[in-house]
């Protein structure tokens, strides 16, 4: 009889496992048809200078939208995409409709410094990224100093290939930011070694700070200071936020305080409204 019960569950594990399986499949069916027809969408997620009191950069954040499934948020597909190599197109891509972007924009007259890009640790096994970067931003006329590439640390691993291309990128004076600091194993030393010029306060470091659970948020701030390395704070949601993280000398907020990731039509509107009063 136990024996019976046992097969009971492993059939109901099984029938999960290939469900899962099943919406994975189809998922990178998805991705993969969605890449090759560069059918991604780029949303823009505001930055808000403390400083200024305006919004001067933004974070482009992608998505995929399907028929079915309507629009899918980056964490169902990103580690897919990692794990089948195919981040190292979507990142290209992504980098594409970035610069196509810019090329369409008065950034300047917008009042926007920069428009910041997400790199995967595994687009830095290609050798060729940051040549691959500058050519696409040559076809469309844009600058690689109007962009910032945010990096994790985990690209950091890989030590002789991290430092290749950040000189890769310092070469063509590409501005680099650190993100999610805080998040895991952050080490200050490394990133304070490393030509960066802004530290992302990785969401769950400011909200535990909020809620009264870590005390290093603001002496972490105070460190960056010292570097001479500008501190965007993400994760902003209220007034209080805004104006302790102020206070503090965070320079850059984001957060759904601000907006969420926009698509670009509905960024350079929020833009306008705010910018421009
Ligand atoms: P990230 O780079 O740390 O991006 C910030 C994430 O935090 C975004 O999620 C954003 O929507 C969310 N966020 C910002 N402010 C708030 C807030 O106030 N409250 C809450 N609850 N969330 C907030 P999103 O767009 O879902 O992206 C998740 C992650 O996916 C990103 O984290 C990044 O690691 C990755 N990602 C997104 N786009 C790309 C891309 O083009 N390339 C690569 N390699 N990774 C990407
Ligand atoms: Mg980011
Ligand atoms: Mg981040
Ligand atoms: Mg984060």
């Amino acid at each position: 009889e136990k024996c019976e019960l046992d097969r009971q569950q492993l059939f109901v594990i099984d029938g999960e496992i290939i469900n899962e399986m099943k919406q994975t499949n189809q998922l990178k069916r998805i991705l993969t048809k969605k890449i090759k027809e560069k059918d991604l969408l780029v949303y823009y997620q505001p930055l808000f200078s403390t400083k200024s009191k305006r919004i001067t950069g933004a974070e482009a954040l992608v998505r995929m939208y399907d028929e079915k499934l309507g629009i899918i948020l980056p964490y169902k597909f990103i580690p897919l995409a990692e794990s089948t190599g195919e981040i190292l197109d979507l990142g290209l891509v992504v980098f594409e409709k970035v610069c196509q972007y810019i090329q369409e924009h008065d950034l300047k007259e917008m009042g926007i410094n920069f428009i910041t890009v997400n790199v995967s640790p595994l687009q830095f096994e290609d050798t060729q990224l940051v040549h691959k970067f500058r050519q696409i931003a040559r076809d469309y006329g844009v600058d690689l100093s109007m962009i910032e590439f945010e990096i994790t640390e985990s690209a950091m691993l890989n030590t002789a290939l991290f430092d290749y291309q950040m000189k890769e990128f310092k070469k063509y004076n590409a501005h680099l930011v650190l993100d999610d600091f805080g998040m895991g194993s952050s080490n200050m030393q490394r990133l304070i070694t490393y030509p960066f010029s802004t530290a992302k306060l990785d969401m769950s470091l400011v909200w535990s700070y909020f809620k009264g659970e870590n005390h290093i948020m603001k002496h972490v701030i105070e460190i960056f200071k010292e570097q001479n390395l500008a501190i965007v704070a993400e994760g902003v949601e209220d007034q209080s936020m805004v104006k302790d993280l102020s206070e503090f000398g965070c320079e850059y907020l984001q957060g759904f305080y601000f907006s969420k990731p926009i698509p670009a039509e509905d960024f350079d509107r929020l833009v306008n409204q705010y910018n421009h009063n």
